[in-house]
């Protein structure tokens, strides 16, 4: 049998390594100039005037909440198929959260729930003040139709970005902040590229960009413009308000610019293991993803959904043997309104029925740089064995 093959993982090359050492025998671990050149490098990349590195996506989608003033008595609307940070970060600024039903096909919030809900709010008088839409595996929202209605009712967006550093919505990279006010990349080791834990933080826009800084350092400034009072002397320095310490070091931003240079590599590759999938399951009992004609996702996950109807195993029985087999299977993602978090903040199953029954039918199966041909092989005959009537 196979070695275990999991579903995502890093892929550190010699310059990466070499970077880091470079840093370490450097005067800066951090904050030095390695953040700098980090930050500069994604916006540039993106196309965004301002970068802000930051020590996770959690801490970066927090940051981004507080910038765009949530706060108690605010509402936060997200995707319930996202990992639980999407939403966490609504609750961290005691605001309220809930959710926005799926898109059957892209598994992105739908943007016809969307609409109906807003117009059910709007006649209630409880209109979101942040919407984070969460680009799904890599496959961008589609942004276009959410900033019309962030025009229309006055919300802010926050894209959960976490999957999609090198993808693209029309003819711009993800992160630019075209349709939003901020954007947040994560660079956990299975996310597109790494940086250890880390984060990135995108906007076009001074005020927040300043805030951010700010509120990253415990919400002190050493800026005199910013200032109360008259400076007091070098040393000086203010806290205008109560932030974090949520700093990314410059050995994880070293890393963050040399993995950087090989994103369009990583993505061409995920790209071309995609299609090859998309080929090899052509014919099988299951529902390839859809990719929407204004995006070109980053390939964060390769997402099958079972037709169950067509199957003589359970979703449970498909994933378990897929599990034996060596192959590192995950499910992304139990919606987090079935969460007992937030089933004690009052939700309950049946509320955000698209996300449950995609739930009841999804595998992630493995896709990252290093996965080889033969694996993918092995991977899709193993399908083949597991889906097929003969098997037991
Ligand atoms: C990974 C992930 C996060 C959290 O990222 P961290 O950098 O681990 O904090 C948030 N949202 C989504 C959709 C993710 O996949």
């Amino acid at each position: 049998m196979n070695a275990y093959i999991p579903y995502g993982k890093q892929d550190i090359s010699q310059e990466d390594i070499e970077a880091v050492i470079d840093v370490l025998r450097s005067p800066w671990i951090t904050q030095g100039p390695a953040i700098d050149r980090f930050e500069r490098a994604v916006a540039d990349e993106c196309g965004a005037r301002y970068a802000i590195a930051v020590s996770s996506a959690t801490a970066g989608l927090h940051l981004a909440c507080l910038a765009a003033e949530l706060g108690p008595g605010d509402k936060l609307w997200t995707s319930p198929n996202t990992f639980v940070a999407s939403a966490n970060c609504g609750l961290y600024c005691g605001a309220k959260v809930d959710f926005v039903d799926i898109d059957p096909k892209t598994y992105n919030l739908s943007i016809a729930a969307l609409e109906r809900k807003l117009a059910e709010a709007e006649k209630r008088g409880n209109l979101p003040k942040i919407l984070v839409p969460v680009h799904f595996a890599g496959q961008s929202c589609e942004m276009a139709a959410i900033g019309e209605l962030s025009q229309r009712y006055g919300f802010r967006i926050v894209e959960d970005a976490s999957h999609a550093i090198g993808a693209r919505y029309g003819d711009r990279p993800v992160g630019s902040c075209q349709y939003s006010d901020l954007a947040v990349f994560s660079f956990h080791p299975v996310k597109i590229i790494t940086t250890g834990e880390g984060a990135i933080v995108l906007t076009n826009r001074e005020d927040l960009y300043q805030k951010l800084i700010r509120l990253r350092t415990h919400g002190i400034t050493r800026n005199a413009d910013f200032m109360t009072e008259e400076s007091h002397g070098p040393w000086y320095y203010q806290q205008l308000e109560l932030g974090f310490n949520y700093r990314l070091t410059d050995i994880q931003a070293a890393l963050g610019s040399s993995q950087l240079q090989r994103l369009q590599t990583f993505v061409n590759r995920r790209r071309f293991l995609a299609e090859r999938y998309h080929q090899l399951l052509a014919n099988f009992p299951l529902t390839r993803p859809w990719q929407h004609p204004d995006t070109q996702s980053s390939w964060h996950l390769y997402v099958i959904r079972l037709n169950l109807e067509q199957i003589e195993r359970t979703h449970r029985q498909v994933f378990e043997a897929l599990r034996a087999a060596n192959i590192g299977v995950n499910l992304h993602y139990i919606p987090v309104h079935t969460q007992p978090y937030y089933q004690q903040l009052g939700f309950k199953w049946g509320q955000f029925p698209e996300a449950e029954s995609y739930y009841r039918e999804a595998i992630s199966i493995p896709l990252y740089y290093g996965l080889t041909e033969a694996e993918q092989d092995y991977i899709v005959e193993t399908l083949a064995e597991v889906l097929s009537n003969r098997a037991s």
